[in-house]
C-alpha cells in the first residue's frame, strides 16, 4: 500500500457501495438493517452471509470472511489490494494514479528495489565493521560469549554496528544514496531538533533480516552489554513488514521439511540452526500473526511452536493458539496441524542445547504436544495447586479451549477427557463446548471474565511479594532522541482495551463528520492515541486520525483495513468494533451520539490522570530533594486543576 494516496482509497470505498459491489456476485434480500444472500466463499443452502449498506462491509456468520469493498474484490477476483482498487476504480469511474509494476518507468518499483539495494549495502558495510581488526572487537568478543563461530555467523551475514550516530549514513550517502531513500529503508531517522537524519543502530550487533527469497529488508540489533533495550528492530517501511515474514524462512524452506520450528528469537533461530534444526523460523518483533502462519502453511504441514515458560510466554501461547484456531476454521481449506513444544526446567532452546546437546534437544521436538493435549493440559496444570484441581475453573478453561477446536471429532476427545476430570457426563461437557463455539458473544465474555480473575490475582501477589519501586526519570540528554524500539518478546504488544475505551472509539466512528466541527466539539476533545493504554488501541487511533476527512469522518469500511492488522483482548479487532459500533450506532440522534462520545473521553481522561496522580504520589515519597518535591508538587496542582476540569465538563453535559 502506500503507493495508492488515502483520498483515493477514500473516493472508491464511497463509490464503490458494498450493496452493488457484491450485488454482482450474490443475490441479496433486505432482512432489517442487513442484506443477506447465499456465501460465495464457501457451500450453504441457507444464507449466513450478510452485507451492512451503512457500514460499507460484509461479513459470513458461515465462514467468517468478511471486510470492505475492496477486500470482497481481492477474495473474489484473487486479486491484491492494489489490483483490486485498481480493479474498483475501473468500475466506478476513479481515477487511480500509475504506479504499476508491469511499466518501465514504474516509480514505485524502482524504488523498492533501490531500498533493497541500500540494505544490502548496509549489510556488507556492517559486515566489515565486525570484522575490522579495530571496530569490531567488542563485537566478536560478544560473538565468542555466546558461541557464534565464523561459520555461523557467515552463514547468517552477522556483522555490527558502529557506536556512531552517522557512521552508516555517511558510508551509504558515499554510495549515492539519498536521505530519502535512506529513511524509507527504516534503519535511520530523523531528530526534530536539528533535522539531520542519525544512525538508528549504533554499537549493536547486526542481525539482517531476509524475505524468503534471500533479499535483505530489514535488521535486527542486539546490545553487546546489559544496555536496554536489549533489541531494536527495524521498523515497518518500504520494503518490510514485520507480519508477513519469518525470520530464517529464506534458510529453512530449502530443507523442504514438512516440519517448521517456530521459536521466539534470532538467536534461538541461529542456535538450532546451527544445532542442526535448520528448519527452525524466528516470528519478527510482534505476536505470531495470521498472515505467518499461512506462510508456514505454504511450506510445510506441520508447526511445532516454542513459548516461553515465563508468564508472559504462557498467556501469549494461549492467545497465539486461540488466533491461530479462529484463522484454521475461518479458513478450511489451510491443512495444517499446530504442536506445542515445552523445553524442560524453563530454559529457552538455546541454552538448552548448550547445556544438553542437539540429541536431547530432539527429543525434545519430538516430545510436542498436539495442540489440543497441550490444551487439556494447561486447563489441568493451571488450576491445579496443592488442594487438587479447582474444577469451577478448569470447567470454565476447558469448555472455552474446547471450544476453539474446529475439528468435530478431537472437539469431542478433549471432551471425554475433561468430564473423566470433573467427574461430569461427557455429552453435557461438549454440548457446553459447542454452544461456546456457536456463540462468540457468550465466548468472549466467559475469555474476558477469566482474564480479569487471573489479572487481579497476580497483581494482589505482586502487590504482596514486589518491592515497591521507584518510578525512573526519563534521561534527559542532547543526544537525538531513540524512538520506542520494538521489543524482541514476539509477543510484546498490548491488546487490551477496557469497556469505555472501545465505547469511545466507536462513537467516534459513528459520529462522522460531526467529530471536525469545531462547534460541535472542541478540538481538545478529539480523541487522541494517549487516551488509550494499548498498543492496538493507540495505533487503531493513529490510523483513524490519519485518514480522518473533514467531510465524512472516517467510515466503518475505512477502519476495516486497520482493523484487520491488529487484535483487541486476543479476538480479531473487526468482530470487537463492529459489535461497537452497531451499538453505537443504535442512538440515532447527534446530539445523544456526542454526547455519549465526550462522557466517555472525559471519564477515560480523568481515570488517566488519576493513574499519573498515583505514581507522582508514590515518587514523592521517595524524592530525595526539596526541589523534586516541589517540582511534584506543582505537577500534581495543574492535574488537579485539569481533572476538576473535566470533572465540570462531565457534569454539563
Ligand atoms: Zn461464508
Amino acid at each position: 500500500m502506500g503507493l495508492i494516496p488515502e483520498s483515493v482509497i477514500d473516493d472508491i470505498l464511497l463509490k464503490a457501495d458494498i450493496e452493488s459491489v457484491v450485488g454482482r456476485y450474490v443475490s441479496l434480500r433486505r432482512k432489517g438493517s442487513n442484506m443477506w444472500g447465499l456465501c460465495p466463499f464457501h457451500h450453504e443452502k441457507t444464507p449466513s452471509f450478510s452485507v451492512n449498506p451503512s457500514k460499507g462491509i460484509y461479513k459470513c456468520f458461515g465462514c467468517n470472511k468478511g471486510g470492505n469493498a475492496i477486500n470482497f474484490i481481492m477474495e473474489m477476483e484473487h486479486l491484491s489490494y492494489p489490483e483490486a482498487i485498481r480493479y474498483l476504480g475501473g468500475i466506478y469511474g476513479v481515477d487511480i494514479p500509475d504506479t504499476r509494476d508491469d511499466k518501465g518507468g514504474d516509480a514505485g518499483r524502482e524504488k523498492r528495489e533501490r531500498v533493497k539495494a541500500l540494505l544490502t549495502e548496509a549489510a556488507k558495510f556492517y559486515y566489515h565493521q565486525f570484522n575490522d581488526e579495530n571496530t569490531g572487537v567488542p563485537a566478536r568478543e560478544y560473538a565468542k560469549k555466546r558461541a557464534l563461530d565464523k561459520q555461523t555467523l557467515d552463514h547468517f551475514g552477522i556483522g555490527y554496528s558502529p557506536a556512531s550516530w552517522e557512521a552508516t549514513r555517511d558510508y551509504l550517502s558515499g554510495k549515492g544514496y539519498t536521505e530519502e531513500e535512506m529513511l524509507d529503508s527504516g534503519i535511520f531517522k530523523k531528530s526534530e531538533k536539528t533535522g539531520k537524519i542519525f544512525d538508528l543502530f549504533r554499537g549493536r550487533l547486526m542481525f539482517p533480516i531476509f524475505d524468503s527469497f534471500g533479499n535483505i529488508i530489514a535488521f535486527g540489533g542486539r546490545s553487546l552489554g546489559s544496555e536496554m533495550p536489549k533489541y531494536i528492530n527495524s521498523p515497518d517501511s518500504l520494503v518490510y513488514n514485520k507480519q508477513n515474514h519469518l525470520y530464517a524462512l529464506n534458510f529453512a524452506k530449502k530443507e523442504q521439511s514438512k516440519q517448521l520450528i517456530v521459536v521466539e528469537g534470532y538467536m534461538d533461530a541461529i542456535a538450532m540452526h546451527k544445532a542442526g534444526f535448520r528448519n527452525t523460523v524466528a516470528a519478527l518483533g510482534t505476536s505470531f500473526t495470521d498472515s505467518q502462519l499461512k506462510l508456514c502453511a505454504r511450506y510445510c504441514e506441520e508447526v511445532v511452536f516454542f513459548f516461553d515458560a515465563d508468564g508472559a510466554g504462557q498467556k501469549a501461547a494461549i492467545r497465539a493458539i486461540k488466533m491461530m484456531l479462529a484463522y484454521l476454521t475461518k479458513l478450511s481449506g489451510i491443512k495444517i496441524r499446530i504442536k506445542i513444544a515445552k523445553v524442560p526446567d524453563g530454559k529457552d532452546p538455546d541454552e538448552f542445547i548448550r547445556v544438553n546437546g542437539a540429541e536431547k534437544f530432539a527429543e525434545v521436538v519430538k516430545n510436542a504436544l498436539y495442540v489440543e493435549d497441550y490444551l487439556l493440559d494447561r486447563a489441568y496444570n493451571d488450576n491445579y495447586d496443592d488442594k487438587g484441581i479447582d474444577k469451577g475453573r478448569y470447567q470454565d478453561d476447558i469448555c472455552l479451549y474446547g471450544s476453539w477446536i474446529p475439528d468435530e471429532i478431537k472437539r469431542s476427545t478433549m471432551a471425554n477427557e475433561a468430564a473423566k476430570v470433573l467427574g461430569a457426563n461427557p455429552a453435557a461437557v461438549l454440548n457446553r463446548m459447542n454452544s461456546l463455539a456457536e456463540n462468540e458473544g457468550q465466548r468472549e465474555s466467559l475469555m474476558q471474565a477469566r482474564e480479569i480473575a487471573r489479572q487481579k490475582e497476580n497483581d494482589l501477589k505482586s502487590r504482596n511479594t514486589a518491592p515497591d519501586e521507584d518510578i525512573p526519570e526519563p534521561a534527559d540528554n542532547d543526544a537525538p532522541p531513540e524512538e520506542a524500539p520494538e521489543q524482541d518478546n514476539i509477543y510484546a504488544v498490548v491488546d487490551t482495551a477496557s469497556d469505555d475505551e472501545l465505547k469511545l472509539f466507536a462513537y467516534a466512528i459513528s459520529l462522522g463528520p460531526v467529530l471536525a466541527d469545531q462547534k460541535k466539539i472542541a478540538i481538545e476533545d478529539v480523541l487522541r492515541p494517549d487516551d488509550f493504554s494499548g498498543d492496538s488501541m493507540k495505533a487503531l487511533v493513529k490510523s483513524f486520525l490519519s485518514v480522518f476527512d473533514a467531510k465524512r469522518g472516517v467510515s466503518f469500511a475505512r477502519m476495516s483495513d486497520f482493523f484487520r492488522r491488529v487484535t483487541i483482548n486476543g479476538a480479531a479487532a473487526e468482530d470487537v468494533m463492529y459489535r461497537e459500533c452497531t451499538r453505537a450506532d443504535q442512538a440515532e440522534d447527534v446530539t445523544v451520539k456526542k454526547d455519549y462520545y465526550l462522557g466517555y473521553l472525559y471519564k477515560i481522561r480523568i481515570s488517566r490522570v488519576n493513574e499519573i496522580e498515583e505514581s507522582l504520589i508514590s515518587r514523592r515519597m521517595y524524592a530525595s530533594s526539596q526541589e523534586e518535591r516541589d517540582a511534584i508538587d506543582k505537577k500534581l496542582s495543574s492535574l488537579c486543576d485539569y481533572k476538576v476540569k473535566m470533572r465540570n465538563k462531565l457534569e454539563e453535559l
